[in-house]
C-alpha cells in the first residue's frame, strides 16, 4: 500500500508511523510540527504510566534528524531523552527517526513478521509546549506480509480504511500515549456492556481457542463492574478495547483509560468443547477483571500526584496500596460475584494472597505506603533480598482492602463497595489523596478510621485477618508448611544441585549460613552422605533426623554447613464455616 506524503488531517502535530523493517524490528516515525517553537524542545518519556520503573525508552531511538523546508536543522541532544531543534517558527518542522522494537511486553513496542505493537511512550516524541494540542497518528500498513494486517487501538479514528489503517486523533499527548496500538493478523470479537461496545483482539491464539466463551465471560465481568460504579448508568467511556497477546509463557497487563494490553499463556485461553474453567483460565479472567477495574481505579480516580504525569521522571505516590491493592481485592471478588468461582474457590484464591504476605519477612520491615513510594526502586527491581526488605502493595494492599471491608460490614453501617462509590463522587472520578479516603470512611462508617489506617497502611504489625474472617463465617486452618518455607529459603532444582535463590530473614537456612547463589549439592544425615539434586529428596535422606550437614558449592569452594531442620511452620487454608455469613459478604451489596 502506498502512503500519502502529506497529512490526511490538519492536526498541529502529526505522527506518521510505519513498520519500516519487520526483520530488523524497526518502526519509522515522521513527526510534523505545523507551528514549531524557535527553538523547539522534544523528549521521549522515561516511563509509562501504570508501570513504575524508569525504562528510558530513548535507548531504542536512533537516526533522529530534523528538517525545515527540506533543509537539515541542527539538533542538540540535551540529555538521555531531551533534544532541541534549532529551527525557526515560520514553517513546519519535520523530525524523523527509527525505534527498535523487540520486547513483547505490554509496556514497550514490538515489530516482526507476524505482528506490530506499540505504546506511544516508546514511539512518539513529546513536543514541549504543545502537549495540549490535537495529535494525529497516521498508521501505515506494512509491505510484503503474507496476509493483510488489521489494526486495533482505543484512539478515535478520523480517516481509516476497513482494516483500520489511516489516521487517528487524540485531543492531547496524554491520550495519544494512553492508547497502545496492535496490528497484525489477530482474532477479534465484540460485545456490548453498559450500552458501550467492547472489542476483544487476541493475537497468537491456537486453533483450539474458544473466542465466544472469552467474549461472554468478559462481558459478564464488565457488566458487573460497570454496575458496581454506576448502577444502570453508562460507563465514562464511549468504547473499550481488550488487546491480548497469547504466548507460550507470560502473564501481565497494563491499564489505560479505554483499553488494556494483556499478555497470557496460550494454555490459559478457554478451549472449544470445554465448559469447565481451568485454573489458568480463572487466572486470566482475574487479570481481565483487574485491568478493567483500573479503568476507574487509577486511570480516573487516581493519586493526586498523577493529576498530571511527568514523563521525564519518577512520579512518586504513597497510594499504590489503594490503587493496586484494592483493585487486587476486587478482581477476584468480581469472579465470585459473576459466579465464575464458588465460595470455596474464592477462598482458595484469597488464601493464596494471604500466604504470600505471611511468607514475606519484609512485611515487618516495610509498610504498604512505603512500598508504594519505593515501587520505582524496589517492587520493580526485585532481587534476592526482595522478600526480606519489601512487601507487595498488591498482595498486602488487597488484604488491607479485605480488612476494611470486613470491619465495615461487621459494624453494619456500610461496606467497602459504598466507600469506593462515595470516593468516586467525592473526587469526581479524578485525583484523590489519603485524606479523601479517610474522610469517606468516616462519613459512611460513622467513626474515624485513623487508627486502622495508621496500623494497616503505615504500620508493619500483622493484620487482624483471622478474627475478621472468623466473624464472617470463614474457618481458618493451619496446614504443615512446605519444605522450602520450613527451611526459610527459595530454591530451584537443577542438574548440578539445588540452586538457592533467596534466604529468608530469620529462617533455618539463614542460621546455617546458606546464601543466595549457593549450589546445595549434598547432605549428610545419620552417618550417611548423599548427593542432592532435588530439594524434595531431602526428607528421603534425612528421615527423622533434625541435625544435618548441607554440602554447598559457593564460588567453586566446597563448604559444610550445620543445618537444624525446624519442626514447625504452617500455611493457612480457608474453608466455608457459616455459608450464610460468607455469602452475605461475597454477594456484594448492589
Ligand atoms: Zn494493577
Amino acid at each position: 500500500m502506498s502512503a500519502p506524503r502529506h497529512a490526511a488531517t490538519a492536526a498541529p502535530l502529526h505522527y506518521r508511523v510505519e513498520p519500516a523493517d519487520l526483520n530488523a524490528h524497526l518502526w519509522r516515525v515522521t513527526l510534523t510540527i505545523a507551528a514549531p517553537a524557535a527553538p523547539q524542545r522534544l523528549s521521549l518519556p522515561v516511563w509509562i504510566p501504570g508501570s513504575y520503573l524508569v525504562r528510558e525508552f530513548s535507548r531504542h531511538l536512533q537516526k533522529l534528524v530534523a528538517r525545515q523546508d527540506g533543509k537539515a536543522v541542527p539538533l542538540h541532544q540535551l540529555d538521555k531523552c531531551n533534544w532541541q531543534a534549532e529551527c525557526t517558527g515560520s514553517t513546519p518542522l519535520v523530525l524523523s527517526y527509527e525505534v527498535y522494537a523487540y520486547d513483547n511486553s505490554v509496556r514497550t513496542a514490538w515489530l516482526d513478521r507476524d505482528r506490530g505493537f506499540f505504546n506511544g511512550t516508546s514511539l512518539c516524541l513529546r513536543v514541549h509546549g504543545q502537549e495540549k494540542r490535537e495529535h494525529a497518528l497516521e498508521l501505515i500498513a506494512p509491505e510484503g506480509t503474507e496476509a493483510p494486517w488489521d489494526v486495533a487501538t482505543g484512539l478515535a479514528p478520523a480517516k481509516v480504511n476497513k482494516r483500520g489503517f489511516g489516521t487517528y486523533l487524540a485531543p492531547d499527548y496524554d491520550e495519544l500515549v494512553d492508547c497502545p496500538v496492535e496490528m497484525g493478523r489477530f482474532w477479534s470479537g465484540e460485545f456490548k456492556a453498559g450500552g458501550v461496545t467492547h472489542r476483544f483482539a487476541v493475537a497468537g491464539a491456537p486453533a483450539s481457542f474458544d473466542g465466544e466463551r472469552l467474549l461472554e465471560d468478559t462481558r459478564r465481568i464488565c457488566e458487573s463492574e460497570i454496575r458496581f460504579w454506576h448502577g444502570r448508568k453508562h460507563p465514562p467511556f464511549k468504547q473499550y478495547l481488550f488487546m491480548l497477546l497469547a504466548v507460550d509463557d507470560g502473564y501481565g497487563g497494563l491499564e489505560h483509560r479505554n483499553s488494556t494490553a494483556l499478555i497470557a499463556s496460550r494454555r490459559d485461553l478457554p478451549r472449544q468443547g470445554e465448559s469447565r474453567a481451568s485454573e489458568g483460565y480463572t487466572t486470566l479472567l482475574g487479570l481481565i477483571s483487574h485491568e478493567y477495574f483500573h479503568t476507574w481505579n487509577v486511570k480516573r480516580l487516581r493519586p493526586a500526584e498523577f493529576a498530571r504525569y511527568d514523563y521525564g521522571h519518577e512520579n512518586y505516590t504513597q497510594l499504590l496500596w489503594f490503587f493496586e491493592g484494592f483493585t487486587s481485592y476486587y478482581d477476584d471478588l468480581f469472579l465470585r460475584r459473576c459466579d465464575m468461582v464458588d465460595d470455596a474457590g474464592y477462598l482458595r484464591l484469597l488464601c493464596k494472597g494471604i500466604n504470600q504476605v505471611l511468607q514475606a519477612p519484609g512485611r515487618e520491615v516495610q509498610s504498604v505506603a512505603q512500598a508504594s513510594y519505593d515501587a520505582w526502586i524496589k517492587y520493580y527491581r526485585q532481587d534476592e533480598n526482595t522478600p526480606n526488605a519489601t512487601i507487595s502493595y498488591y498482595s498486602k494492599g488487597a488484604l488491607v482492602a479485605l480488612c476494611f471491608d470486613l470491619t465495615l460490614r461487621a459494624e453494619g453501617r456500610t461496606t467497602l463497595d459504598a466507600v469506593m462509590r462515595a470516593l468516586w463522587e467525592r473526587c469526581k472520578g479524578g485525583p484523590m489523596t489519603e485524606a479523601d479516603f479517610a474522610a469517606t470512611l468516616k462519613d459512611l462508617g460513622g467513626r474515624s478510621f485513623s487508627r486502622e489506617i495508621a496500623a494497616w497502611v503505615h504500620g508493619t504489625r500483622e493484620l487482624p485477618l483471622e478474627d475478621l474472617l472468623k466473624a464472617h463465617g470463614v474457618n481458618v486452618h493451619r496446614d504443615p508448611a512446605p519444605l522450602q518455607q520450613r527451611l526459610g529459603l527459595r530454591a530451584a532444582d537443577g542438574p548440578g544441585g539445588v540452586q538457592v535463590k533467596t534466604v529468608l530473614r530469620g529462617g533455618a537456612a539463614e542460621a546455617a549460613g546458606l546464601a543466595a547463589g549457593d549450589e546445595w549439592i549434598g547432605v549428610e544425615a545419620g552417618g550417611q552422605a548423599w548427593r542432592l539434586t532435588r530439594l524434595d529428596d531431602l526428607p528421603l535422606y534425612a528421615g527423622t533426623q533434625r541435625k544435618l550437614v548441607a554440602l554447598v558449592a559457593r564460588d567453586r569452594r566446597l563448604i559444610r554447613l550445620d543445618l537444624q531442620l525446624p519442626a514447625g511452620g504452617a500455611v493457612w487454608r480457608l474453608s466455608v464455616g457459616e455459608a450464610r455469613r460468607v455469602q452475605a459478604w461475597l454477594a456484594g451489596s448492589d
